[in-house]
């Protein structure tokens, strides 16, 4: 099978879909690796390194459209990659249909095979493919806290660890999943004070036991997280009901209550966000404040590290695409279910049924 993988032409998007690594286990397998030219520069890896993968270096996205049995990137594609698409072709990539009905409408047109990263699932209940994403903006959220509560970028002037006589920086992490673990980690290695809450029990159970004592759990409720907020140096953001908007927790008036200079690190942002006086930022612009508390709510915070999280993702991907690749689509989603739970659009069908729910047609 021929592999495509063109330059990202999202703005401010660095990261690349297919690693050299993944592109030379994809030759090992017996296939015909395509790459644009330049297309991993943003994440560090040269024409160079994926010619001596063993693929292919190309001019244009044209091209790897055209010859490509299956696509791998990264961002949804936008409408002038869309216009290449066709019938008989995989793509597979994060899509996030769901809120995007011009991107639905082009994908059903063109009659593509569309499989989601953010709709594969694993034994476990879990989103293979978003996790490394959530794993990588987790563990960045205590270091632009950290940066955030300098008093140069309008906060409280507190060191995250402290020093010898003088106490760390309270981290109050709202969510224990995904993100908030490695959130919780992070700031409790930088020597902040941590405290995580969730409304899951099991989960509290859960990060008690791995953390060994070193943070507190905390049952979430509007009374306990309202008793934290008093103390808080940076709060983050953590929290997701699959499905459902996300709960505003803190409210503009909770401000008040906040330490002046105080940091809200709103990594759910990109789901609507968990504070009502969030509105989402850029790394280029990132932070603003509201009544003396400073608010950080980059939606795409993996976007600031695109070679890490670039490595995460094609870790994650590789077995799937290998999957694919070697088998076909068909006889990869019928071998796996939770492969199949990621397929989207196939030859002008929607079959998602939550995409179908969120934009009123059937699935
Ligand atoms: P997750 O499902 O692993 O964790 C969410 C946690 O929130 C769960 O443990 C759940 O029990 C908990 N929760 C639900 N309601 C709660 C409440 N009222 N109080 C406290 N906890 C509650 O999800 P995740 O992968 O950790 O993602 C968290 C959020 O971060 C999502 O909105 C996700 O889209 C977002 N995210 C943003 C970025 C970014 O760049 N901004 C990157 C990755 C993920």
């Amino acid at each position: 099978m021929r592999i495509g993988c063109p330059t990202e032409i999202k703005p401010q998007e660095y990261r690349v879909g297919l690693t050299p690594n993944a592109a030379r286990e994809a030759v090992d397998h017996g296939h015909e690796v395509l790459i644009q030219t330049d297309a991993g520069l943003g994440a560090g890896f040269t024409d160079a390194d994926y010619t001596a993968a063993g693929a292919a270096v190309v001019d244009t996205a044209e091209e790897i459209f055209a010859r490509s049995d299956l696509i791998v990137k990264v961002k949804e594609p936008q409408a002038a990659e869309r216009a290449h698409l066709r019938e008989g072709q995989v793509l597979f990539t994060y899509l996030h249909l769901a809120p995007d009905p011009d991107q639905t409408r082009d994908l059903l047109a063109c009659g593509v095979t569309a499989i989601a990263y953010e709709t594969v699932t694993d034994a476990a209940g879990g989103l293979p493919l978003l996790a490394p994403m959530s794993e990588v903006a987790g563990r960045l959220a205590p270091q632009m806290g950290a940066w955030a509560l300098q008093k140069a970028n309008g906060g409280r002037g507190t060191l995250m660890g402290g020093v010898p006589g003088v106490g760390p920086a309270e981290v109050v992490v709202i969510g224990g999943g995904v993100v908030g673990t490695h959130a919780a980690r992070v700031a409790a290695g930088m020597g902040a004070d941590v405290t995580v809450l969730d409304r899951s029990l099991p989960r509290l159970r859960y990060l008690d036991d791995v953390f060994g004592g070193r943070i507190r759990t905390v049952y979430s409720s509007g009374g306990a997280l309202a008793r934290l907020l008093d103390q808080a140096d940076l709060v983050v953001g953590a929290v997701l009901i699959p499905g459902a908007e996300t709960p505003r927790l803190v409210h503009r008036a909770d401000l008040a209550r906040m330490k002046s200079g105080a940091v809200l690190l709103d990594v759910a942002i990109d789901q609507g966000g968990c504070f009502e006086t969030s509105h989402p930022t850029t790394h280029e612009d990132p932070i603003f404040a509201v009544d003396g508390i400073v608010h950080y709510c980059v939606a795409n915070m993996p976007g600031a590290v695109p070679r890490t999280a670039t490595i995460a993702l094609g870790n994650a991907t590789m077995p799937y695409m290998l999957a694919l690749a070697d088998k076909g689509w068909r006889q990869a989603c019928t071998d796996d279910p939770h492969l199949l739970a990621g397929l989207n659009t196939h030859a002008g069908l929607l079959t998602n049924d939550a995409v179908g729910r969120a934009q009123g047609i059937e699935a």
